[in-house]
């Protein structure tokens, strides 16, 4: 069966040569049972690692079944060791977490077997070694000579014709040693069992071999008993381990040591919920700095499209009604000024800031009071934690307000425009934080939108007079006084001719706002001075009223007093926003996303930051994946036993890969599917965390699902590492490195 030639082993060490043996001859039979002794250092764990194909050899001709083997690669030797080779060590060599039946079934998944197959042939070896009573115990709570006796199991399981045992009683008492070599005696009938041993009492009656080393070579090499008839050589056969069993044993690893196990969760909890948090906060500030910027626009929802037709001419209501046939469109809003002009509305020292909208807008129902029945009720929707709203209901609902007299863009006075009453409250919740936190929304009747709409344009229009072929800036004023078509100017303006003739100089005015230009051909129809000025105006107070222009109340009226040809529309699902616009196009309608118009106030300045925000962001999460990657690592240094020993009973590199990688994999799974649990407690808020429900806002499916795959390509990348470092060693010196 074995046959070795002038054999000799030599350890090479940082240039010293080391014998472990030289020059052995030997020929071992099937049936035989053969104890090796010698001192301690002669060189007998060397003969036998050679033997059983974990360590090479460097000189003569290693004979199995008649083939050479000097040739033979490293997957050969692999080859070998699976059809003929099972071990026994000194130290058991066993899984300790797995109980004794998974450690004997272990060695025959990983050659292929199925594991409903081999139910039986475990049970029966379980109980040819007397562990019956135990199989179903881990292998850690049993005695030294039971740990035996499971490794004598596991290694007759796999039926390979060669059984070889590194003094496999050297951690026993004589009792359990004694044991143990009657069951290695009983395997012995049909195979070839190579025992080592320094008491050489204990095996002696039973060898039908006795060896004997002294420094490295074969110093007596004695046949007790002739094998007459050398019992067949059948091969072990083996396949490669099934995917199912790869799967199983990765599921089975990552509970069975409940320690690692919860060092594993917290490591991939913690590296995927820092990631996650550090780009949610990062997008959130993102975002923030988005809102806000636009003098022009109050709202800068990202779900709105300014649009207007290119002849600047209004929409009908046949092409509104088109427009809300597009799959997206959520809903229109006619009038943009309404939109974007904010009113305040006070009453004593109670006042709201907002936005007035048609009733039609309104979208729910009021939280408290009833919807509006005539033109002076309104409906205010309101931040549930608006400071005004807060305990003080009964000063709010059906109160009578004043809507606030402005003067320019968000600065009112304390003059009235209309009184209102509040009839209805719809609130709010507080998840719009990133919209202007403080504004409401008034929900008012059509005619109450008409009657302000003169207000809102005057706040947003600028005005400039051409007066002498200059574009000049003043205060234009309506008066009853003046006539149609003329303007009354201050006397001084007449300097500003050669011949200070100022009366019937034409006068015009251009008036602009972002909804509407319009322009005003005036005539002078007269000027004014302190003497003739309350006569010609009606008004007192010449000296605070210098240098304005008085022009007829309804020309000014007119000017004002234009819908907005410029409309909005707000669509469901803002990711699909650029499709709208698109559809918008096609039907030759200008439309714009209303948040590219938001402006970057603090420009290059604000670039720096955000480029600076990115970087620091891709540091820590480079930073965070690193320190995750070591204390893996770290982790994973405790499990070179197990995998080293998966490796001496057959499992491939590949398969060390995947069965750990699986490992990884569900390990990691586990902890996100726990975070995402715990961000969807947090939203909902069964768990109370405000920072982590507002950067939760900002995380989508997209953003989880790259979280996933980065945390399976992180178990793919360790695994990997882990097996190549496994593999770089031989067997045997990686296991002699942990033992
Ligand atoms: P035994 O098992 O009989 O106690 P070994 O086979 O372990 O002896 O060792 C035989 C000789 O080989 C010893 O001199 C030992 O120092 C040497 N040896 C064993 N393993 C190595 C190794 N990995 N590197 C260098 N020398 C080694
Ligand atoms: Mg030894």
């Amino acid at each position: 069966m074995l046959k070795l030639e002038n054999v000799s082993k030599f350890y090479y060490n940082k240039g010293i040569i080391a014998s472990g043996f030289t020059k052995v001859n030997l020929e071992l039979k099937m049936g035989e049972f053969v104890a090796i002794t010698g001192e301690s250092g002669s060189g007998k764990s060397t003969l036998l690692n050679v033997i059983s194909g974990l360590d090479s050899y460097e000189e003569g001709e290693m004979y199995v079944n008649g083939k050479e083997t000097s040739h033979y690669s490293e997957k050969d030797f692999e080859d070998y060791r699976r059809k003929y080779i099972a071990n026994i060590f000194q130290s058991f060599n066993l899984i300790n977490s797995y109980t004794v039946y998974q450690n004997v079934e272990l060695v025959l998944l990983l050659n292929g077997y199925k594991k409903k197959d081999v139910k039986k042939k475990i049970l029966d070896i379980i109980d040819k070694v007397g562990l019956t009573k135990f199989k179903n115990t881990k292998v850690s709570k049993l005695s030294g000579g039971q740990k035996q006796r499971v490794a004598i199991a596991r290694a007759i399981v796999k039926e390979t014709p060669i059984i070889v045992a590194d003094e496999p009683t050297g951690n026993l008492d004589s009792e359990s040693a004694t044991e143990v070599i009657e069951i290695l005696k009983k395997v012995a009938k049909d195979r070839l069992v190579i025992v080592v041993t320094h008491n050489i009492e204990q095996i002696e009656q039973y060898a039908t071999r006795i060896i004997k080393m002294h420094d490295g070579r074969i110093i007596q090499n004695t046949e007790i008993k002739t094998i007459e008839n050398e019992p067949q050589i059948v091969e072990s056969k083996y396949n490669n381990i099934s995917t199912a069993n790869k799967y199983r044993l990765g599921a089975r690893n990552t509970f069975n040591i409940a320690s690692k196990f919860l060092l594993l969760f917290a490591v991939f909890f913690f590296i995927s919920a820092a990631v996650l948090t550090e780009y949610g906060s990062f997008q959130m500030s993102e975002k923030k700095s988005r809102y806000g910027y636009s003098i022009a626009f109050r709202d800068l929802s990202e779900n709105r499209i300014l649009i207007n037709k290119k002849d600047r001419s209004y929409f009908t209501q046949e092409e509104y009604e088109k427009i809300k046939e597009l799959s997206n469109v959520d809903y229109i809003i006619e009038d943009d000024i309404f939109i974007d002009g904010g009113i305040a509305i006070a009453r004593n020292e109670i006042s709201f800031y907002g936005n007035m909208l048609g009733l039609e807008n309104l979208r729910g129902n009021v939280d408290i009071g009833r919807l509006p029945e005539n033109d002076d009720e309104i409906v205010l929707r309101v931040r549930k934690d608006h400071f005004y709203i807060k305990n003080r209901l009964n000063e709010i609902l059906n109160k009578t307000f004043s809507i606030q007299k402005s003067q320019g863009i968000n600065a009112w006075t304390n003059e009235s425009v209309k009184d209102i009453t509040i009839v209805g409250i719809q609130t709010y919740g507080d998840e719009d934080d990133t919209v202007i936190s403080s504004d409401c929304k008034f929900y008012v009747s059509k005619n109450i939108l008409n009657e302000l709409r003169s207000q809102m344009n005057k706040n947003y229009s600028s005005m400039e007079i051409l007066l002498n072929n200059k574009y000049q800036q003043y205060t234009v004023e309506p008066n009853s006084n003046v006539k149609k078509g003329n303007a009354i100017v201050d006397d001084e303006f007449k300097y500003q001719f050669k011949d200070y003739k100022i009366k019937n100089k034409p006068l015009k005015i251009y008036l602009s706002n972002i909804y509407y230009s319009e322009t005003l051909n005036l005539k002078i129809s007269n000027t004014y001075t302190k003497s003739n000025f309350r006569a010609l105006t009606g008004k007192n107070k010449y000296e605070n009223n210098r240098y304005k222009i008085y022009i007829n109340t309804s020309d000014y009226n007119k000017m004002f007093n234009k819908p907005s040809y410029q409309s909005s529309v707000y669509v469901k699902d803002e990711e699909e926003i650029d499709g709208t616009i698109l559809e918008l196009e096609n039907m030759g309608i200008n439309a714009k996303k209303v948040i590219d118009f938001r402006v970057d106030e603090s420009g290059e300045y604000e670039q720096i930051i955000k480029i600076i925000k990115v970087v620091v962001t891709i540091i820590l999460i480079i930073v965070l994946f690193f320190i995750s990657y070591l204390i893996i690592r770290i982790i994973l240094k405790s499990r070179n036993i197990y995998y080293t020993t998966l490796r001496m009973l057959g499992a491939t590199f590949k398969n060390v890969r995947k069965i750990l990688s699986i490992e990884l994999f569900i390990n990691s799974s586990i902890s996100y599917i726990t975070l995402l649990l715990f961000i969807y407690c947090v939203k909902n808020g069964v768990i109370n965390l405000s920072y982590i429900a507002k950067i939760s806002e900002f995380l989508g499916a997209k953003e989880y699902v790259l979280m996933y795959i980065v945390l399976i390509l992180i178990s793919k990348l360790i695994s990997m590492k882990f097996a190549k470092k496994l593999f770089k060693n031989t067997a045997i010196n990686t296991y002699n490195e942990e033992v």
